[in-house]
């Protein structure tokens, strides 16, 4: 943990904005209604309903946090918040190709996650295919550091419009990817999803456990705008049926265990 703050503290402007100019944390937060839905019928083994009752406490603000963020399908989003203090035990660097070459923290992900991302990597380079990865684990001091620069620079109201909340980014897990490419300079831009790369990402993410967390059309039931660059581990059963059913993760939790969608 220590180690971390330290590398983030020292982490220089240049991450920042990277960081910033990430699309990940943009997009209006619109919600859609609570849903009742019929549970997902499937041959394949799920977690049981047990598994994600009571998975959130209230703190003194008021906020719901996450009791289970080590969980592979933790669900984090501007209503369900990452304990601050929540670091992955298990980060390690995925060995796959980086447009940097600092040592960052933004290059971890858990073990497990990293693993797969490396096997992603391979198919698409058999594929002739040359994805890049930009952006993965970020601590909550540092989602709040990026957080605060933003009121200071545009206003409490527009920064939250803007960038996600100490606590609600999902690379706080260490089981989400930014994936760029040449192509789009290396930045994190809604026209990745229609390069070769974007599109093979899409296709095929969840052979390996990953999923396009935040998928064009639902922005309503995700709050944030579509982002053909950020893949999350959530493991590849899950994954599989997420993508054959065209589900986000809330949708599968509001399916599956009767909450998710707010
Ligand atoms: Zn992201």
């Amino acid at each position: 943990m220590r180690r971390f703050v330290v590398l983030l503290a020292g982490a220089g402007l240049l991450m920042a904005l990277t960081i910033l100019l990430s699309g990940c944390t943009l997009g209006a937060s619109e919600q859609g209604n609570p849903q009742t839905l019929p549970p997902i019928v499937t041959d394949e083994p799920l977690p049981s309903p047990l598994t994600f009752q009571n998975t959130t406490r209230i703190d003194a603000s008021g906020r719901q946090i996450v009791t289970n963020p080590e969980h592979i399908l933790v669900l984090v989003n501007k209503t369900r918040n990452l304990p601050p203090d929540f670091v992955p035990a298990d980060l390690v660097a995925p060995q796959v190709p980086f447009p940097f070459t600092a040592h960052e923290p933004r290059r971890f992900m858990r073990a497990t996650a990293a693993l797969a991302l490396e096997q992603l990597f391979a198919a698409a380079h058999a594929e002739g295919l040359h994805p890049y990865a930009l952006s993965g684990f970020r601590s909550f001091e540092r989602q709040a550091a990026i957080f605060a620069a933003q009121v200071a620079r545009v206003g409490e109201i527009e920064a939250n419009r803007t960038v996600a909340r100490a606590g609600q980014s999902e690379h706080q897990t260490g089981l989400a990817m930014d994936i760029t490419s040449r192509e789009v300079g290396f930045t994190l831009t809604v026209s990745f999803g229609a390069t070769r790369e974007g599109q093979w990402l899409a296709a095929n993410s969840h052979r390996f456990g990953f999923i396009i967390r935040y998928p064009q059309g639902k922005e309503h039931i995700t709050g944030y705008s579509y982002e053909p660059w950020h893949i999350r581990y959530v493991g590849t059963e899950v994954a599989e049926l997420l993508f054959t059913r065209n589900l986000t993760l809330e949708e599968y939790f509001q399916q599956q265990y009767g909450f998710g969608i707010n």
